[in-house]
C-alpha cells in the first residue's frame, strides 16, 4: 500500500471501480477510459511501479489472471482477439504496475498502437543481439 497511490486506493476499495477479478495477489478491475468496452487492468495488490520491480513470485500470478482476464473477453464478450500492454515509465500515467487486457476485434478501427517502424544498418542487428545477450548473463 502506497500513501496516495490511485490503485492501491482502487484495491483497498476506497476509490470505487468495476471489479472483474480478485485474487490473492492480483486484482483486476475495468479501466475508466476503456480502449474498448471490458478494457480491464490487472495490478498486483503489492504496491510495485514497474515490471523490473515485481517479484518473481507474482509474475505467475499477475500474467495468469491477465490470461484469464484474455479468455474472459472473448468467451464473455465476444472480442476476436486481445490486445496485451504495460507502459513501463515512459507513457505510465499511474505509477502501480498495470497491466492492459483490451477486446480486440478485426476491423474495430484502432490504430492508437500503430508503431513506426525502423531497419538495421548491415551488421547492427548482430552488435544489438550481443549486447542483449551480454546484458542477460
Ligand atoms: P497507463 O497510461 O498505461 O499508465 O494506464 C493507466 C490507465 O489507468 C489509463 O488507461 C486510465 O484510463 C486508467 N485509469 C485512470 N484512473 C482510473 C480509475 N480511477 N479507474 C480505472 N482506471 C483508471
Amino acid at each position: 500500500m502506497s500513501d496516495g497511490c490511485l490503485f492501491c486506493d482502487i484495491i483497498a476499495g476506497t476509490v470505487p471501480a468495476s471489479i472483474v477479478l480478485e485474487t490473492e495477489n492480483v486484482v483486476g478491475f475495468l479501466d475508466v477510459r476503456p480502449v474498448f468496452k471490458g478494457h480491464t487492468l490487472l495490478v498486483p495488490r503489492r504496491h510495485v511501479v514497474t515490471l523490473s520491480d515485481l517479484p518473481e513470485p507474482l509474475i505467475v500470478p499477475l500474467f495468469s489472471s491477465a490470461q484469464r482476464v484474455a479468455d474472459a473477453v472473448t468467451s464473455g464478450l465476444g472480442a476476436q482477439g486481445t490486445f496485451v500492454a504495460m507502459n513501463n515509465v515512459v507513457s505510465q500515467s499511474v505509477a502501480h504496475l498495470h497491466v492492459h487486457v483490451v477486446p480486440r476485434t478485426k476491423g474495430d478501427g484502432l490504430r492508437g498502437f500503430f508503431w513506426p517502424r525502423t531497419k538495421y544498418a548491415d551488421g547492427e542487428a548482430e552488435q544489438y543481439a550481443a549486447t542483449l545477450r551480454e546484458a542477460l548473463a
